[in-house]
């Protein structure tokens, strides 16, 4: 791994030339040019920046350092940026990515964002914009309590695996946990069988879906009570809406 300086980066080693408190920003990006030029911005705006160029380094460090935010290009060499996405998502719901991609088509954007993206940047950006933009969504981030899920009457909370519905504690399966927490993070939007069955299961998952389809009924039994609707909503051929609620 090399570091904003484009010096050999050891684990043990730290910045000093960072401020404190520093927002973490993971930049993924293969492109020398985009990456370096990304860099100097970042880390001239006080960005405790990293900069990996593959998928499987990016990847892995997210997970590990788990930085405030992370830049993902998703024309990377070794994986699909998506892949990369759903598999730091899969190790840690609340990482958040911002996408930064080629392709503006508006399915790869539906996609992205499905994979767990929270915004997406479409290259070629200025730098100001996507300052602007990841500025953003850090702002967002310091205006809710990490860890925390809320959806009105429901509250999740990640660090404790712990689940309340109008303040009473429900208990909750492992992957009843997971499939809610993920349904949560995109809460009043579809998210698809398939990321669903990715995320929470398995990222190479290509058995029976049931399993998903018996989660979801459990969650609803545990979720809507008296309620003569339920919560969570089918979105018929394409997965599952948490409502506001
Ligand atoms: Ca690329």
């Amino acid at each position: 791994m090399l570091d904003a300086a484009g010096e050999s980066y050891g684990g043990a080693t730290t910045r000093t030339d960072v401020p404190m408190n520093a927002k973490q920003v993971l930049l993924v990006e293969d492109d020398e040019r985009i990456g370096s030029s990304l860099v100097r911005a970042l880390t001239g705006n006080d960005f405790d920046v990293r900069w990996e160029r593959t998928g499987h380094e990016a990847a892995a460090t997210a997970i590990s350092w788990e930085p405030d935010l992370i830049l993902l290009d998703l024309g990377l060499p070794d994986m699909d940026g998506l892949d990369v996405c759903r598999r730091i998502h899969a190790a840690n719901p609340l990482l958040e990515v911002i996408m930064l991609t080629a392709r503006d088509e508006e399915l790869d954007i539906v996609v992205g964002l499905d994979a767990g993206a929270v915004d997406y940047i479409t290259k070629p950006f200025k730098l100001a914009e996507l300052l602007a933009r990841v500025r953003a969504q850090l702002r967002r981030q310091g205006s809710r309590d990490p860890g925390v899920l809320d959806a009105g009457s429901l509250r999740l909370e990640v660090p404790s695996r712990r689940v309340w519905l109008h303040g009473e504690e429900l208990s909750m399966r492992a992957k009843e946990f997971d499939l809610l927490a993920r349904l949560m993070l995109s809460l009043g939007e579809v998210v698809t069988r398939e990321a669903l069955m990715s995320e929470v299961w398995d990222e190479n998952w290509f058995g029976s879906t049931k399993t998903l389809d018996f989660h979801i009924a459990a969650l609803r039994r545990k979720l809507d009570g008296s309620d003569d609707e339920s919560r969570i909503t089918t979105v018929r051929g394409v997965g599952y809406r948490l409502e506001r609620g």
